[in-house]
């Protein structure tokens, strides 16, 4: 449902920038195989692989195999197909007639909705079949695993059914081909919380603005009525929504090749029709899901679970503590999209713009139904040897291009492992003020930036008014006035730079509490008496409570009052509280029973030895306020939990390792 709207929402924007244009490279692609232009419900394509030998002495042991389901009806898709079946049908039976694309158009969405009906989302004998013959390919094409291994295989499951049926599909194959295999099959909750993580909401939110952005210009609609209707006018009355009946003949085509339909329904919408909602399906879901400028950063850390769940399986195997021939993982496309982009394999995991993803970043061909991520294990005989592994995407041997091979597509297990050690920071980032650039520190607006960025946390200062309010604020001056001395009333007249009024913290929150992926770590400011901080605090945890913000995901809490650290690490276990001034070593802080430090940079330029020794404490540690390359450099290398910074977007290149 979601999805349509997405899309409709999309073809309906008009505007006076330039056309896009099309990229002959893509153009050229669909031209070869229209039906590529369903992106990630195209069938898999089966092509002939070649093996490039491996070193010599060496031979596969073990495999570790990401399958995402194969082609399956579509979920949520009766709007769309009724929708389209029905107005032709309505139409036809009025005695308007239809041209021959019409005519076909209205039998074949009868058929898909044929296969969608009491079906949704589940896998089609299509997909069972890409299975079967995936499970037989990787059989015949690496006998000496199953072979002459242990026989023992584990397979694994996301919970959704089209997900079950192909781990069945694929092991059924397997067993089918050797008999003596021992195949374990498995799903739950348990697994499905790694295999199949689901959307992230900053991310997606960045992802539809640039997409809007983009697609500014129109696209001619109107194509369609002639296409499908002898007199394209009378067909006109029976489209309410011309986006709508546009969607649900992309969705039919879509779909088409799932219900072995193997014909191209994309002829039925104007091709620059056609071309746009093509376009906008992979580059949003490459946006998303992958190694992209734009959101890469914020994906990476996503797959890690999973990668380290295969690493962790396949180092069991290596070690001898397991003795699986291979284990076998079916989910769904966006893991296995991660998955690629983790291992920085060429092509699906390539780091691009928004325009070099549009111009060639192989849609159908990097993520089909039944798309899949194999990695070959290696070895020879000698214990010395480094075990070797390959991966292939789709069965095509594919290239880590950060990493230099031993030979051909064949590396070093231990380089891949040392590499995926640094494809995501242990340090996050902290915007200092909010995210204030162009704009001002603590506003609601440098909130709202540090949120669309990405930031893992936001940083704000906290006062008490004489009248018992609490305000964000850094200074405890607002020109003459002073904040603890004064009523809500007089702190209001004060505007900050960009225009707002000071805000209250229930304000604040309330922005806060709009974007659960940030983390809000507020700053409680020294009062005049311990009283006052007292009633300070009192306040923070009721606003905190009144907003459901009161969670140790959502926020942190840092002071430069020791007082307030030690009540808070008294009346909030649980929480992070870390301490600001950098006048005691973590054992003092911790032997009082606060769990974290957030300290000076030049505090641990004196002491580097503090964020090891508040580590082995169980301690958190945080460091103010870097803003150069240099210091950056050094406290991300110091091993810091959280760098609290001016400037984010550089702190981004650095921790990436960009810069
Ligand atoms: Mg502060």
């Amino acid at each position: 449902m979601k999805r349509f709207f997405l899309l409709a929402s999309l073809l309906c924007t008009f505007g006076l920038a330039q056309a896009q244009p099309q990229s002959p490279t893509m153009v050229q692609f669909l031209k070869e195989f229209p039906q590529r232009a369903s992106f990630n419900t195209h069938s898999y394509e089966f092509i002939d692989v070649k093996d490039t030998p491996a070193p010599m002495g060496y031979e596969a042991f073990y495999i570790s195999h990401y399958g995402r389901h194969g082609s399956r009806s579509e979920w949520g898709g009766d709007h769309t197909y009724k929708l389209v079946r029905d107005i032709l049908a309505k139409a036809k039976a009025d005695g308007v007639a239809l041209t021959p694309a019409g005519d076909s158009l209205l039998r074949e969405s009868a058929i898909v909705y044929a296969c969608y009906d009491g079906m949704d989302g589940r896998l089609t004998p299509r997909g069972v079949r890409e299975h079967e013959q995936l499970a037989h390919r990787m059989y015949l094409r690496f006998p000496e695993v199953f072979q002459k291994g242990s026989k023992e295989i584990r397979a694994v499951s996301s919970t959704t059914p089209r997900c079950i049926v192909s781990m069945n599909g694929f092991t059924a194959e397997l067993r089918a081909l050797q008999p003596d295999l021992r195949i374990g099959l498995d799903t739950g909750e348990k697994f499905y919380s790694y295999i199949a993580r689901g959307e992230n909401r900053t991310i997606s939110a960045r992802t539809q603005k640039a997409m809007a952005q983009r697609y500014t210009d129109p696209v001619d609609k109107d194509g369609v009525f002639k296409i499908l209707f002898r007199d394209p006018e009378k067909g006109k009355p029976y489209v309410k929504s011309i986006d709508a009946f546009l969607a649900g003949i992309f969705a039919v085509a879509k779909e088409a090749e799932a219900c072995d339909i193997n014909d191209n329904l994309f002829r039925y919408l104007p091709y620059d029709v056609m071309y746009r909602m093509h376009e906008q399906q992979f580059l949003s879901a490459y946006l998303n899901q992958c190694n992209s400028e734009l959101n890469g950063d914020l994906r990476l850390p996503r797959n890690k679970e999973l990668a380290d769940s295969l690493i962790v399986q396949a180092d069991r195997v290596l070690s001898g503590a397991s003795s699986r021939a291979a284990d076998l993982t079916f989910g769904h496309d966006w893991p296995y999209l991660g998955l690629c982009s983790y291992f920085g394999l060429e092509g699906v995991g390539d780091r691009l713009s928004m325009e070099e993803a549009a111009d060639h970043w192989m849609a159908s061909w990097n993520c089909p139904f039944a798309a899949n991520l194999q990695i070959i294990f290696y070895r020879n005989g000698s214990a010395d040897a480094p075990v070797l592994v390959k991966f292939l995407v789709n069965e095509r041997e594919t290239a880590i291009p950060a990493l230099t091979p031993v030979q051909g597509p064949y590396y070093k297990w231990e380089d891949v492992k040392a590499y995926c050690a640094t494809r995501v920071p242990h340090t996050q980032i902290v915007a200092h003020r909010g995210y204030w650039k162009d704009n001002a520190e603590n506003s609601i607006a440098s909130l709202k930036t540090a949120q669309e960025f990405g930031c893992w946390g936001s940083e704000f200062d906290v006062h008490l008014t004489a009248d018992d309010v609490v305000v964000v604020n850094h200074d405890r001056r607002i020109g003459f006035t002073d904040i603890q001395k004064s009523t809500l009333e007089q702190v209001r007249k004060h505007s900050l730079r960009n225009g707002e009024t000071v805000p209250t913290l229930e304000e604040y929150l309330k922005q806060g509490a709009d974007n659960r992926d940030l983390v809000l770590v507020m700053e409680l400011k020294p009062q005049t008496s311990q009283e006052r901080e007292d009633k300070l605090l009192e306040q923070c945890l009721a606003a905190l409570k009144a907003q459901k913000l009161l969670n140790p995901d959502r926020v942190a809490f840092i002071s430069f009052s020791y007082h307030i650290c030690q009540e808070l690490a008294r009346q909030c276990p649980g929480f992070t509280v870390q301490y600001l001034e950098g006048d005691k070593s973590p054992a003092q802080v911790y032997a009082d029973g606060i769990n974290g430090i957030d300290y000076p940079s030049s505090c641990f330029r004196r002491h580097p030895e503090w964020v090891q020794e508040a580590h082995a404490l169980g301690m958190s540690v945080n460091v103010w306020t870097v803003d150069d390359a240099l210091t950056l450099r050094k406290m991300r290398d110091l091993g810091v939990d959280q760098i609290t910074t001016n400037n984010p977007a550089l702190t981004r290149e650095i921790l990436f390792n960009r810069k």
